[in-house]
């Protein structure tokens, strides 16, 4: 049996270093495209905002195999009103987390047409369903992604490639604790206090955790997945349901 393939971006950290795992531990071949260095997958150093490099190392990669999942998940967090959101903030949240997904989905795409057979999963948030307060940018940058995850599905279901926007609530990962952290500093809160009245915004009455998000994308891009395409998954412990 020839091995399979997954592509993940932002694989070095948080959600994305527990979806590397998961796809190790159903032995798939992972690439990590990060600008962090990581010693799980097979790291490469890139930054998701670069289309060029993006599709440099994606070409690259696609030369030696056929690619079976995209996983693009790189991102940032980025908090503010529309006020104070500067066009050099906009601009830098859309280049990571708009283009960057836009770039890797473009570079798979020719391989995936040519196996006639794909999954690209894209890490929206809860954010694509509801707004945030303070949150002018992100939202939009994940809205911007479940939009992405549609017009992708339709455009290639011919060429059976599925493609299917997660959209997580607030998972306990370094951008969680580095968006909380901010948070604390401009308003003097005390973070574990924070932290409590977080956990009891969500219904089921804690966080989630990157395993549990890992394990819905891997069930996306398996054959289990093979009528779901075009869909925004939330997996947000009951939040977006309030
Ligand atoms: P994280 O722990 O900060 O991990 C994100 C990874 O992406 C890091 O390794 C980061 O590297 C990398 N990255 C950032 N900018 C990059 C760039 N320009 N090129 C390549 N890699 C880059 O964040 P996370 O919480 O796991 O979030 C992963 C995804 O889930 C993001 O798209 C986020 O918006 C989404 N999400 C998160 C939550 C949550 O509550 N945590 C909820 C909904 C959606 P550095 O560490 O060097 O920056």
């Amino acid at each position: 049996m020839t091995e399979k393939v997954c592509i993940v971006t932002g694989g070095s950290s948080g959600i994305g270093l527990a979806i590397v795992q998961r796809f190790l531990e159903a032995n798939y071949l992972v690439y990590n495209l990060d600008m962090s260095p990581s010693s799980v997958g097979e790291f490469k150093a890139c930054d998701i905002s670069n289309v060029d490099q993006v599709n440099d190392i994606i070409k690259a990669i696609a030369q030696e195999h056929t690619i079976d999942a995209l996983v693009s998940n790189a991102g940032i967090h980025f908090s503010a009103t529309i006020e104070d959101t500067t066009e050099q903030d906009l601009e830098k949240v859309f280049n990571i987390n708009v283009k960057g997904a836009y770039g890797a989905i473009k570079a798979v795409l020719p391989n995936m047409k040519a196996s006639k057979q794909g999954s690209i999963v894209l890490m929206a948030s809860d954010q694509a369903l509801v707004g945030k307060r303070n949150s002018f940018a992100y939202n939009l940058s994940k809205s911007a992604l479940a939009s992405m995850a549609k017009t992708t599905a339709l455009d290639y279901a011919a060429y059976n490639i599925r493609a299917n926007a997660v959209c997580p609530g607030t998972i306990e990962t370094p951008l969680y604790h580095k968006a909380i952290d901010n948070y604390c500093l401009t308003s003097g809160a005390e973070k574990a206090q924070v932290h409590l009245e977080e956990e009891a915004q969500q219904p089921i009455g804690r966080l989630g955790q990157p395993e549990e998000v890992a394990e819905l994308v891997f069930f996306l891009c398996t054959y289990k997945a093979s009528f779901i395409t075009g869909s925004l998954q939330v997996i947000d412990g009951g939040y977006t349901a309030q």
